[in-house]
């Protein structure tokens, strides 16, 4: 089967010849190979958004809205075959993939008010008879590139935005798992889209370049990992394009002596392994603070060893890792971690997993006694790999993350409402969370790290979204009276 491209409402192979293989991560087969654009095929997918813009600019708000109302029950009716996709391409469990598809809808939710949150200003008689106003208007096509690990959410946390607000979007989805992105286009062609205003353009580096040189281009959102972040950030600011650059992440959990360690267990599994701990707001780093932590681990590896992996089509907890090259990248942090003398209590390289034998398996895994030097902890590694640091302040734990060149997510747990409200306040990271682990932001408010996490000012969604995808005019006017008139060279007076 061949992954296309989508572009003017229709399915387009491509001119490159290219192709890169799709496997389903739970049995290793080879499930289909997805078209990998050339520059050329990039322009063409350009030329269709740009084409597009001056009529969907122009299309009344009314109508916008409504297609969105549409795209939102269709999404909301059907979101199980989206699902399945996910879980075929990603391998993350079904439940999970229903989770982040809620998550984007949320956005979508968020997009059905775009007349609101576009609504300009007006000053009458700013000065004598003169009016001051100011709109938003959509910037032009823009390019949305987004990383595997969720195909649909992290899309959908920018083209809703962007297409209600008057923009034509070119998307280009990770190559590992393209399908979702096609789908979702579909489905805008049955809400009522016009053709070319979402295209879908499937590929890589010679996909992505093609975005960030392109004068029709005129913002990108990406999200991926830090260097790629950085990359697309500096290439695309260069050529004259607004850009929200979202990176990688490190993100640490901390746990005081008065929290309730049997909450903090729960929670530390769930946002260690959830999604095999593929997710930019995993916790990766459990600080535990006095002396707590014998008891924490205990309880952490006690709930850990319970835990299914498996197909994630089969009702189990985690499923496999996105590739073979991943999974081993992942096993050999495992074995570096030992052999820098971390404390390893579960080994995932063990598992017994409940599905075929070449799917990309990799169990939880648990580290303690962790090391601010060991390669588990300064690289984001992507898996289900748990470390546990030991320190014995809260102040320690705090010069620990905010040391961390990554700023995405971090939370705490603690029944004290003035650590909890000192936390929020002097840690240097973008999402907190308060006795809450993974601290993803509602749709109508931003997503965003900060430090080696974000490039760029504007975070995705909420305000911030609609500000990224929309600039500002102010308009100031004068309505002479019938009577005004007369020949005045001099500088114009305010009166
Ligand atoms: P990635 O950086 O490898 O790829 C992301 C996108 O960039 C893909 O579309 C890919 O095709 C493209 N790309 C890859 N190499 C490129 C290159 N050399 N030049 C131009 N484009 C290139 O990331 P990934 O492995 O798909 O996703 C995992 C990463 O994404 C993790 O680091 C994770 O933390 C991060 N992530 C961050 C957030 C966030 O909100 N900060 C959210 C999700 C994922």
């Amino acid at each position: 089967m061949t992954i296309a491209h989508w572009i003017n409402g229709k399915r387009v192979a491509g001119t490159s010849g290219r192709t890169a293989p799709v496997t389903d991560p739970s049995t290793g087969a080879i499930t289909g190979q997805v078209a990998m654009a050339s520059t050329r095929d990039a322009d063409t997918a350009i030329s269709a958004a740009a084409a597009a813009f001056p009529a969907w600019r122009d299309t009344s708000l009314t109508r916008r809205t409504q297609i969105i109302f549409a795209f939102r029950e269709l999404l909301n009716a059907r979101k199980g075959e989206l699902a399945e996709i996910i879980t075929a391409e990603h391998g993350k469990v079904l439940s999970d993939a229903l989770g982040e598809i809620t998550r984007g809808q949320e956005v979508v939710e968020f997009a059905c008010g775009i007349p609101h949150l576009i609504k300009g200003e007006f000053t009458e008689n700013a000065s004598t008879r003169v009016d001051v106003s100011s709109i938003r208007q959509p910037v032009g096509p823009v390019a949305v590139i987004s990383p595997f690990n969720f195909p649909a959410m992290v899309p959908m946390w920018f083209f809703p935005v962007a297409i209600a607000a008057g923009n034509t979007v070119v998307l280009k989805p990770s190559e590992k798992d393209p399908s979702a992105a096609l789908w979702i286009a579909e489905l805008w062609t049955e809400a009522g889209l016009p053709d070319g205003v979402f295209n879908v353009l499937q590929g890589d580096k010679e996909a992505v370049d093609a975005l960030l040189v392109s004068p029709a281009i005129k913002a990108v959102s990406f999200v991926g990992s830090t260097p790629i972040a950085r990359y697309v950030y500096e290439t695309a600011t260069s050529h004259g394009k607004r850009v929200q650059a979202l990176g990688g992440a490190k993100n640490h959990m901390v746990v005081l002596p008065d929290a309730d360690l049997d909450l903090a267990a729960d929670a530390a599994v769930n946002a260690g392994y959830g999604s095999a701990g593929e997710r930019c707001m995993a916790v990766s780093a459990l600080v535990a603070v006095g002396d707590i932590a014998d008891d924490l681990v205990a309880k952490i590896a006690e709930r850990t060893v319970k835990l299914r992996t498996g197909d994630g089509m089969t009702g189990v907890d985690m499923g496999p890792l996105i590739t073979r090259a991943h999974r081993d990248k992942v096993a050999g942090y495992i074995a570096e971690g030992e052999s820098a003398g971390a404390r390893l209590v579960i080994d995932g390289r063990k598992v017994e997993a409940e599905g075929e034998s070449g799917g990309f398996w990799l169990g939880p895994t648990l580290f303690d006694n962790v090391g601010t030097d060991m390669s588990i902890y300064t690289d984001e590694i992507f898996g289900p790999v748990l470390s546990v640091l030991r320190v014995d302040t809260y102040e320690e734990a705090v010069e620990l993350i905010n040391a961390n060149p990554y700023g995405n997510g971090t939370a705490i747990f603690t029944n004290d409402g003035g650590a909890a409200r000192r936390f929020q306040n002097e840690i240097e990271v973008g999402m907190v969370g308060i006795n809450v682990p993974v601290p993803v932001p509602m749709a109508y408010f931003s997503f965003g790290g900060w430090k080696n996490s974000l490039f760029g000012d504007l975070h995705a969604h909420g305000m911030e979204g609609v500000r990224f995808f929309t600039r500002a005019k102010v308009i100031t006017s004068r309505w002479p009276d019938p009577s005004h008139g007369g020949i005045n060279l001099g500088f114009p007076e305010n009166t």
